[in-house]
């Protein structure tokens, strides 16, 4: 097989051992210090429109609910206040549903529309924008979620699009597997949108929260969302000092959350509650004095008794567990057309497996080690790769050009903290490095292609892969520029 460096790309596929490898990690709990009163549950189901509070049969199915609760081996669920009065939901209803129609941020999400049509269509909005808006600020998804609808402005121009379209379009965005998620679910539902909570919650990659969010804004149904923002308002408006993140705390958030949905304008009021506490009720800041329902939070009135318990005390934090630190090499292997080659040559993209981090998206060749290792350890496993993935060996299959350490990052992934080395390998393939390079030959098969910078430039990448690239070009750039002057100073000396 030849190379031929006339195509935009090559696709090609070699077997490997894939030198990745990801560990799961068990999030720690803190045992909350501060418990304040029992939970006392009055409903037996987070449908608020289904409950009864006063009916015995209500009663009943709430103590063998509340039985059930206890017996879950979870700790720190069991300190939540009890539900709202009926005055106290209908005055939080009414103030916040004003409170939101003045003041609601213009976002290209938030659109008014009726028809069973438009309903669809709103579906999708509200679809992409919760997506995109679990992965980072509103500020950042805005941009993203007006090129994503420019190009794909419905969901049935969603389903022309490639898995690899998809990616570009997320790159930056991270946790990628969602963007996986939302195609997969345009080919596998034909019949259209789902339109209730429940039937959404069985689609891959929608959950409790955005099944909630799309049949409360998109259908009117009348069920709750509960995200960080949620939980925030909730805890300070009933000073609940409960881990926020056990299950059953959570749970009961989700109640607290069904039972103040109105059931008249189920979308507003459950985006009134996330912009509040995406605004006024802020982490750090809240802005107490200008927020419609101070006059129902407790967490407020227990600071105008006694000053040294800020609302921020809600709710409590939690310790995160520490991510986990590993090592990875990354080599941006360059492989020349011809010697001397001034325009620069193709780089070697792999695909990563179709499942686990990052899955499906393009990287450079690169090692993950367990441990800090040093350059000639880092150095001795980046060429037992190449040599097992590409029977890439100097003297053998080609000739190495030029070899520089470039530097090395820290990214962060949700439970990962990666030190990435980074180095520049230019080689130019030998006569018959040119056929052996794509020997069929190792365990498992690997994906890759070569691209020029032009193309390389022009993709979607994961800002981990972008920033090594920027690293690479920096380094061109520090050449060129020290060529120039060399050549300036030649001509000098000449005239
Ligand atoms: S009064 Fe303060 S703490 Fe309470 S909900 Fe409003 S902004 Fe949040």
């Amino acid at each position: 097989m030849r190379i031929e460096w006339g195509k935009a790309h090559l696709h090609f596929r070699v077997r490997l051992i894939n030198p990745t490898f990801e560990r799961s990690t068990v999030a720690s709990k803190r045992q909350n210090p501060k418990t304040i009163q029992n939970f006392h549950c009055k409903a037996s189901s987070f449908e608020s429109k289904k409950m009864s509070h006063s009916s015995a049969t209500g009663r009943r199915k709430c103590r063998q609910k509340k039985e059930e609760e206890e017996e879950e081996p979870l700790g720190g669920g069991g300190d939540m206040e009890d539900l709202f009065s009926e005055k106290e939901t209908q005055n939080i209803r009414m103030s916040l549903l004003d409170w939101y129609d003045e003041n609601q941020r213009d976002l290209p999400w938030r659109k008014t529309r009726s028809s069973e049509t438009e309903k669809e269509t709103r579906a999708y909005e509200v679809w992409v924008s919760e997506i995109m808006l679990q992965q980072t600020r509103v500020q950042t998804v805005m941009e993203y979620y007006k090129r994503w609808m420019h190009k794909w402005p419905t969901i049935y121009d969603l389903t022309q699009a490639s898995l690899e379209e998809v990616n570009e379009m997320w790159a930056g965005l991270g946790y990628y597997r969602r963007a996986r998620f939302l195609l997969e679910m345009v080919v596998a539902e034909k019949e259209g949108f789902p339109n209730k909570a429940s039937s959404l919650m069985k689609v891959k990659g929608i959950g409790e929260y955005t099944a909630g969010a799309i049949a409360s804004i998109a259908f009117n149904e009348a069920v709750p969302v509960v995200d960080g923002n949620v939980i925030r308002v909730l805890a300070r408006l009933k000073a609940i000092s409960a881990n926020p993140k056990d299950r059953l705390t959570v749970k009961n958030f989700w109640k607290l959350a069904a039972q103040l949905v109105d059931p008249s304008r189920p979308g507003d009021f459950n985006q009134s509650l996330m912009e509040l506490g995406a605004t006024l009720c802020s982490v750090t800041k809240p802005s107490c004095s200008s927020c419609p329902i101070s006059s129902q939070c407790r967490a407020y009135s227990l600071f105008q008794e006694n000053r040294t318990l800020p609302v921020t005390e809600y709710p409590t934090k939690v310790v995160k567990s520490k991510p986990r630190l590993d090592f990875c090499c990354v080599c941006v292997l360059e492989i020349l057309r011809h010697e001397n080659n001034q325009s620069g040559g193709r780089f070697v993209l792999i695909k990563r497996p179709e499942e686990g981090l990052l899955a499906g998206l393009w990287e450079f060749p690169s090692v993950i080690l367990d441990k800090e290792a040093s350059l000639a350890a880092r150095r001795k496993a980046i060429n037992l790769y190449l040599k097992e993935a590409f029977h890439l060996e100097p003297k053998e299959t080609c000739t190495i050009v030029s070899r520089k350490e470039l530097g090395e990052f820290v990214h962060v992934f949700t439970h990962i903290r990666r030190k990435i080395y980074v180095e520049l390998l230019v080689v130019q393939l030998t006569e018959g490095g040119t056929i052996d390079l794509f020997k069929d030959e190792g365990k498992d098969t690997l994906t890759w292609k070569c691209v020029d910078n032009d193309v390389l430039s022009s993709m979607g990448l994961t800002s981990a892969v972008r920033k090594v690239y920027s690293m690479v070009e920096a380094h061109k750039q520090d050449l060129s520029v020290l060529s120039n002057r060399t050549t300036i100073s030649r001509k000098r000396r000449i005239t």
